[in-house]
């Protein structure tokens, strides 16, 4: 690793760090910290500081509730944003119980068990997320409104942009705290924004995530903005996604990149999309989490609604983007920022590995706009639809065994029961729509 123990204790006292915050994601996406103060810091590196699990939604019951913070000494960083006399600084954890083991709902141990697996093959893999967001107005009271003053649309630029400013000062938050940061732009819908960092390996880019999040709210806040990463807050516009860029290395090269093959994609590239496809249902409640989720994935705003890959439309699920050699890489265009990206990236690369494994050969690419076809055409060319509402999406998320398996019994089973429990939630509802709809005509 980089850091040791030590490192980190000279990090702190160099840079006159005074809290310290501990960190993790429980199974929703949601993430969580402790607060310790420097004088702390000797414990917590020898995993000693303890949280009530029982406290976390989706962890455990209140009988075996303690539970360990194992600092990964590499996620250590100085919050940029934070005062610079004191500092704050955060280390992710990993989640243990008393006994010494990893806890087994613990995201971040999921997904590492899926990397071990590729790793095991010779595999590394590397993901790129581009991540959307809106920046709303806020209310006399604080909290987050719909409302924008600005109309920008896709890679506008605006000098009354308040929006512009916000995003510069988050993406030089970032560069501070390491990231790569491609681009950033705006988005195509008003208030609506975009910013992607270089990819990296599969437990960097899922942490980093979570960190980018943390970093665009926090920023916005400072520019009396909510930043929102509420898949579709308005009806009528965009809403907003979280595609993921993704690719397998061995030995430093990128194994889905052959000159010789089929659109310059290698055999195991097929197999790897073969795999996505063949998961795409089971996995799509971890993918697109809430209620609010499938509103976005609906016709007319480029987010994807059936199950088929391309290399040039937008329509589809998944894309193989332009770039060649390195650069070779399967977008997957259905996550939103709602979701929990080690869970999505832990099942992404164990279905495509499985499909590598399988040698499993994906349905002939459709290069088409699936959304200009009528049903026997899509039904001719085998195309299937994603699930329609978060209600289907849970009930395949429990047919797809596999799916299930990668999560583990414990994260599966409090995940479904979650999500029946908001759809149930949700479709007791007496909506706006209706009283709008009815309660005059009726
Ligand atoms: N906002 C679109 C979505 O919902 C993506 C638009 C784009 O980046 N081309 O996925
Ligand atoms: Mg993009
Ligand atoms: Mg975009
Ligand atoms: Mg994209």
């Amino acid at each position: 690793s980089r850091y040791t123990k030590q490192d980190i204790i000279n990090m702190i006292q160099d840079n006159d760090v005074e809290f310290i915050r501990l960190q993790f994601t429980d199974i929703f996406g949601t993430l969580k910290n402790v607060a310790i103060t420097a004088s702390q810091i000797e414990r917590a590196l020898k995993n000693e500081c303890m949280f009530d699990g029982s406290a976390i939604e989706g962890f455990v019951r209140i009988e075996e509730s303690d539970m360990y913070l194992y600092p990964d000494l590499d996620t250590f960083q100085i919050f940029p944003w934070r005062p610079q006399q004191g500092k704050v600084a955060r280390l992710i954890c990993d989640v243990y119980r008393p006994n010494g083991e990893p806890f087994e709902g613990d995201p971040r141990y999921i997904l590492k068990r899926v990397i071990k697996q590729a790793e095991d093959m010779g595999y590394s893999f590397e993901v790129g997320p581009e991540c959307e967001f809106f920046l709303f107005h806020t209310d006399d009271n604080g909290m987050p409104t719909t409302i924008t003053h600005e109309k920008g649309s896709y890679f506008d630029l605006g000098p009354v942009d308040l929006g512009e400013n916000a995003r510069r000062d988050m993406v030089l938050n970032l560069e501070d705290m390491g990231f790569e940061i491609e681009a950033s732009h705006h988005e195509v819908a008003s208030a609506q924004h975009e910013i992607d960092f270089a990819h990296n390996g599969a437990l960097q880019t899922a942490d980093d995530i979570m960190t980018l999040k943390l970093v665009i709210k926090s920023i916005a806040k400072r520019h009396g903005l909510h930043a929102s990463f509420m898949p579709k807050p308005k009806s009528g516009v965009s809403g907003s996604g979280m595609h993921i860029n993704m690719s397998l290395q061995k030995n430093g090269h990128n194994i889905f990149y052959d000159p010789e093959g089929d659109l310059e994609m290698s055999e195991d590239a097929y197999h790897f999309i073969a795999g996505i496809l063949a998961h795409a249902k089971g996995m799509t409640a971890l993918t697109n989490p809430l209620v609010n989720s499938y509103k976005r994935l609906v016709a007319g705003y480029e987010a994807p609604i059936y199950i088929a890959w391309s290399v040039m439309n937008r329509s589809p699920l998944v894309r193989v983007p332009a770039a060649r050699g390195k650069g070779t890489r399967v977008e997957l265009r259905c996550p939103d920022p709602a979701c929990n990206p080690y869970l999505v990236l832990a099942v992404c690369l164990a279905a495509g590995l499985e499909g590598i494994k399988k040698k499993l050969v994906p349905p002939a690419r459709v290069d088409r706009n699936i959304f200009e076809m009528d049903c026997n055409e899509k039904e001719a060319l085998h195309i299937e639809s994603l699930p329609q509402d978060l209600c289907e999406a849970t009930r395949e998320l429990e047919k797809d065994a596999f799916v299930r398996n990668v999560l583990g019994e414990h994260v599966s089973e409090k995940y479904i029961e979650a999500k029946y429990k908001e759809w149930e939630n949700y479709r007791v509802q007496v909506t706006e729509w209706e009283i709008e709809e009815y309660l005059y005509r009726i």
